[in-house]
C-alpha cells in the first residue's frame, strides 16, 4: 500500500471582532476605554508548508488569495495583504524559527463596519503564527505586534483599543482598560433584559482615515497649547475641565473643542464603570447619548446617516441608549435596547432608514465573547 505524505497538523484559530460600550476616541489620548470581544469572529486555519519562507493565504469570504516571501517581504502591499505583510514584518525579530506556512481564513465579520475586522485578522494571524512556530511572544507583545502592524502599513494612527479587545476579551464582560498604563479590569455586562444591537449605516465616507489622523494631531496640538501653562500634562488623560477652560481661549475654537470632548468622554468611561455595577441601565442609556452628542458636536465626526440612526433610535420605546461607534463618518450605531422590543426597533429603525436614504441598514445583535482563541 502506498503511504501518504505526512501532512503537519494545522491550527484553527478564533479572532473576534469588538465593540465599544464607551470611550471613542480617548486610546491614543492615553485614556479610557470600555470596549468587548463579541461573538463575531474571523477564523484562520494555519498550517506549516515546510518550505523556508514561502506563505500563501487564502481570504475565502473575499475570494482571493496572496503570497508572501519571509526573506523578501516589501512595502507596497495593498488592500488585505497589507495587514498580513504588517504582522509578517513585526514578527521578523523572531525570523529564526518562523518559516513558511498555508493559511485561509474565513469571516463572519463585516469589513468596514467599525467592529475592527481589521484588528481580528491581525490578531487572528499574529496569534497563531506564535502557537504553529512556538514563538513564545506574550499576550501583551502580540497586541503590539498586531498594533504595528495596522499603523506602519495601513497608514491608520490607531490606539490600542482594537487590538486589546480582540486579544484580551471575555464572555459577558467588558474591558476596562486604561489605554495609557494598559491596566485592565473586565466588568461584568449586567445589563439586565437589555441588549446590545448594531445597526450598521452601511456607508464609509472616504473622509474617515484622513479625518482621524487629523482629530489625533488636534489633540497633540491642544497638548502643546496646555503644556505651555501647565507643563506637568502629558496627554489629554491629564487635563481637568478647569485647566482648559483657562487656555481654550488661546487655542483655535476646533482644538478646544476636541480636549472638551476628550476629558468628557474619560470622565463618562468611569461613570459608565460605575453605573454597570449596578446595573443602571437608564444611566447608562443616556451617556452612550452624551457621547454621541459630543461626536457630533465637539469631535466632529458624525455623519447625516448616523445622526439620523440615533435620533430616531432615541425616540423609540425600549431604547435606553444609541450612538455612533468606532472612528465614526460611517460604520455602525450601538444601540442599548430592552429585549423584548428589539423586533420592534430594529424594524422601525431600518424601515425609517430606508425611507430617509433610500438604503437598507443592517442590524445585528451580538453578545460578548472570549478573545483570540485556539478552536483546535
Ligand atoms: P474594520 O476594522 O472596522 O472592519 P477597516 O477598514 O479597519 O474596518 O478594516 C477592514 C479591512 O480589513 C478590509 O478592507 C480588508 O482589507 C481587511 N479584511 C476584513 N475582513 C477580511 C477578510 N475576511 N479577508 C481579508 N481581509 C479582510
Ligand atoms: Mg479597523
Amino acid at each position: 500500500m502506498k503511504k501518504s505524505k505526512p501532512v503537519s497538523p494545522s491550527l484553527h484559530v478564533s479572532a473576534p471582532g469588538r465593540i465599544n460600550l464607551i470611550g471613542e476616541h480617548t486610546d491614543y489620548n492615553e485614556g479610557l476605554v470600555l470596549p468587548a470581544a463579541i461573538e463575531l469572529d474571523m477564523r484562520f486555519r494555519l498550517q506549516k508548508n515546510g518550505t523556508q519562507g514561502q506563505c500563501r493565504i487564502y481570504s475565502e469570504s473575499m475570494g482571493k488569495s496572496m503570497q508572501a516571501d519571509l526573506s523578501n517581504l516589501g512595502t507596497d502591499a495593498k488592500g488585505w495583504e497589507r495587514y498580513i505583510f504588517g504582522v509578517l514584518s513585526e514578527l521578523s525579530p523572531y525570523s529564526d524559527k518562523l518559516k513558511g506556512f498555508d493559511g485561509k481564513l474565513t469571516s463572519r465579520l463585516p469589513a468596514g463596519a467599525g467592529l475592527s475586522s481589521s484588528a481580528a485578522l491581525e490578531c487572528g494571524l499574529a496569534y497563531g503564527l506564535n502557537k504553529l512556530f512556538s514563538l513564545e511572544i506574550s499576550p501583551m507583545e502580540l497586541i503590539r505586534i498586531a498594533q504595528q502592524a495596522e499603523i506602519k502599513h495601513s497608514g491608520t494612527q490607531c490606539g490600542i483599543m482594537d487590538q486589546f479587545a480582540s486579544m484580551m476579551g471575555k464572555k459577558d464582560h467588558f474591558i476596562f482598560l486604561d489605554c495609557r498604563s494598559l491596566d485592565y479590569r473586565y466588568i461584568p455586562a449586567r445589563l439586565g433584559d437589555y441588549r446590545l444591537v448594531l445597526i450598521n449605516s452601511g456607508v464609509t465616507h472616504s473622509l474617515s482615515d484622513s479625518a482621524y489622523n487629523q482629530r489625533r494631531e488636534e489633540c497633540r496640538q491642544g497638548v502643546s497649547i496646555l503644556r505651555k501653562v501647565f507643563p506637568e500634562i502629558q496627554s489629554l488623560r491629564d487635563v481637568h475641565p478647569g485647566q482648559l477652560e483657562a487656555v481654550r481661549h488661546q487655542m483655535p475654537k476646533p482644538v478646544a473643542n476636541r480636549c472638551r470632548y476628550v476629558i468628557q468622554e474619560n470622565a463618562r468611561v468611569l461613570k459608565a464603570v460605575e453605573v454597570l455595577e449596578h446595573s443602571d441601565i437608564q444611566t447608562l442609556g443616556n451617556l452612550l447619548y452624551d457621547t454621541h452628542q459630543g461626536l457630533r458636536h465637539l469631535y466632529e465626526v458624525s455623519c447625516p446617516e448616523l445622526d439620523f440612526l440615533v435620533d430616531t433610535a432615541m425616540a423609540l420605546p425600549g431604547v435606553a441608549g444609541s450612538r455612533l461607534m468606532g472612528g465614526g463618518f460611517g460604520g455602525c450605531s450601538l444601540n442599548l435596547i430592552r429585549k423584548g422590543a428589539v423586533p420592534e426597533v430594529i424594524s422601525r429603525l431600518t424601515a425609517a432608514y430606508r425611507e430617509r436614504f433610500g438604503r437598507e441598514a443592517e442590524s445585528l445583535e451580538t453578545g460578548l465573547g472570549d478573545g483570540v482563541r485556539l478552536l483546535s
